[in-house]
């Protein structure tokens, strides 16, 4: 009953959790005929975080950034069984993992678990909020697909309220007040795509209040994009200021009310700001079933800010080695990215293609030391060796990064781009098209680039 998972004895069980960019590189370019192959994920789509602050301002339809992960699973060779539902543990030594339904409607069977011979970890993060009062309460969040949604209709209940009769001029001030807490990319482009939202359709439904909307960006570090080139940090604040966008650094937000951010100002003064929308991305912390799993290593797992593994992306500590890690859960040399995350899942296809070859020779290994040994037995024997040592030799994973990207609003953008052995720093018009074409050619579907490149069309032509 259910969802038939796939059971061939003679394969290996691989179980992968998550569904979003390691864990859908992965199944895109790895070869399900090796393993009977399960993933379990709360989210049944894979969703396509660079453009999420395009959605949140209606450039971009929700649908247009998302692929069912069965869009996936379908066209492979073997069956795939995908599961929605959240996994609340890994019992590393029994080889299990539980999970939950964790979705609105409810069977009877909500919890279950499942055995594993390899399993992929890539559950991701979760939005980090340092305890700070409020922020669960009152604050956007910028990370999943009802995130954007959430905020596009705040955004625009915001506008409408200020729009009530007789709303007085203070109140009106305090709803179109917008202010984005955290100056890395994901806030600085939620902030440039308000800004393009204003100045583009909003200017014209509301004439008499579009002069009175104000986005404040708060950042607790000297400057915002610290990831980015001082040139880039530069052209962003001045395109910043002259779309009247403020940037507030050296500012720490210490609680979020109802209708008002408390700011700690660099004078180290506490000052409460009235405001009408608030949109958080201060960053990632480890989602629990990570947290958990790490603790049941305490000696190999003490990094705070992920997973730690190895150079072919085994968790370190699991005597077995049979757990793999990628992307934001992980702690690495690499930044928590997309483009990581990627490439983790490309190469692990490629390990664990691998592994398939190697499981399989030890197996015929052990059928033949259990036959009579005769002469071509014993050479088979020591051929069969030598392979299964090739096939152990896995080259480690190397990230190749292929630059930065982030656009700022006023059909601008900024790149640090890796060029003939230096960098090269770029921003502006040109560059926003380059984004614009990179993001189309990196959706993983012909599907969302043509609904992605329509809705670009479709905003120009009558708005959004
Ligand atoms: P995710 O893509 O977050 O996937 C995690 C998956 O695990 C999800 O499918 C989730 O539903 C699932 N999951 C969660 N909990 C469980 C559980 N308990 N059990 C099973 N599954 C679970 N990076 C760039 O390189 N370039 C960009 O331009 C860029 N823009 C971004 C814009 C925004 C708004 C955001 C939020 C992020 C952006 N990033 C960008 C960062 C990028 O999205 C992440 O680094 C990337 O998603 C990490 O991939 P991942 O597979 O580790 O995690
Ligand atoms: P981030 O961690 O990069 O930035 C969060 C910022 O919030 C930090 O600069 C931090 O100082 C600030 N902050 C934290 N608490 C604060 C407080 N109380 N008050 C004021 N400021 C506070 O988070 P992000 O922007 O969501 O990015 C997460 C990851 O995703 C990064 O690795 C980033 O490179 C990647 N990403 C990349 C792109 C892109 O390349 N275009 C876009 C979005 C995200």
């Amino acid at each position: 009953p259910g969802e038939q998972l796939p059971h061939d004895p003679s394969k290996k069980t691989l179980v992968v959790l998550g569904s979003g960019w390691g864990a859908t590189s992965l199944l895109n370019s790895m070869d399900t005929t090796d393993y009977n192959v399960i993933v379990i994920s709360p989210k049944n789509y894979f969703l396509f975080t660079p453009l999420l602050p395009s959605v949140a301002v209606g450039t971009l339809s929700p649908r247009s950034i998302l692929q069912p992960t069965r869009y996936v699973t379908r066209h492979k060779k073997r069956q795939v069984a995908v599961i929605e539902a959240s996994a609340t543990s890994v019992d590393p030594i029994a080889k299990t993992v539980k999970f939950e339904d964790t979705s609105e409607i409810q069977g009877l069977v909500s919890t279950t678990t499942v055995n594993y011979d390899y399993l992929v970890f890539a559950v991701g993060a979760e939005v980090q909020t340092f305890n700070i009062p409020g922020v669960k309460e009152n604050a956007c969040f910028m990370k999943e697909l009802e995130d954007a949604e959430h905020m596009q209709r705040r955004f625009l209940d915001c506008l409408e309220t200020a729009a009530f009769p007789g709303q007085t001029p203070d109140e009106i001030s305090r709803l179109l007040h917008m202010v984005v807490v955290g100056g890395g990319p994901t806030g600085v482009e939620v902030s440039g795509e308000l800004h393009d939202f204003l100045e583009e359709d909003l200017r014209s439904w509301y004439p008499e209040l579009a002069s009175n909307v104000r986005i404040t960006l708060v950042e607790a570090l000297p400057s915002v994009l610290p990831m980015f080139s001082k040139q880039l940090i530069d052209y962003t604040e001045s395109t910043f200021k002259e779309a009247k966008i403020d940037i507030l650094t050296k500012t720490m937000v210490k609680e979020i009310k109802e209708k008002s951010v408390v700011l700690q100002m660099p004078d180290k003064s506490v000052v409460e700001v009235p405001c009408g929308l608030v949109v958080w991305a201060a960053g990632n912390k480890l989602r629990k079933v990570t947290q958990d799993l790490m603790a049941k290593f305490p000696q190999a797992q003490t990094n705070r800010r992920g997973i730690t593994v190895d150079d072919h992306l085994r968790m370190v500590g699991v005597p077995d080695k049979s757990i793999f890690a990628i992307g934001d859960c992980t702690a690495t040399s690499y930044a928590p990215t997309a483009q990581v995350a990627s490439q983790e899942g490309a190469y692990l296809a490629r390990i664990i293609a691998q592994l398939a070859k190697r499981d399989e020779l030890a197996a015929r290994l052990k059928a033949l030391q259990e036959t009579p040994a005769v002469e071509e037995t014993k050479q088979e024997i020591e051929s069969v060796q030598k392979q299964i040592t090739k096939a152990e030799k896995m080259r480690p994973f190397h990230y190749s990064h292929q630059g930065s990207l982030a656009y700022i609003g006023s059909d601008k953008a900024i790149a640090d781009l890796p060029f003939f052995n230096g960098n090269l720093a770029t921003g502006g018009v040109a560059t926003y098209l380059f984004w614009r074409s990179a993001y189309l050619s990196t959706l993983f579907s012909p599907r969302n680039r043509v609904l992605v490149a329509n809705d670009w069309i479709k905003v120009k032509l009558f708005g959004r």
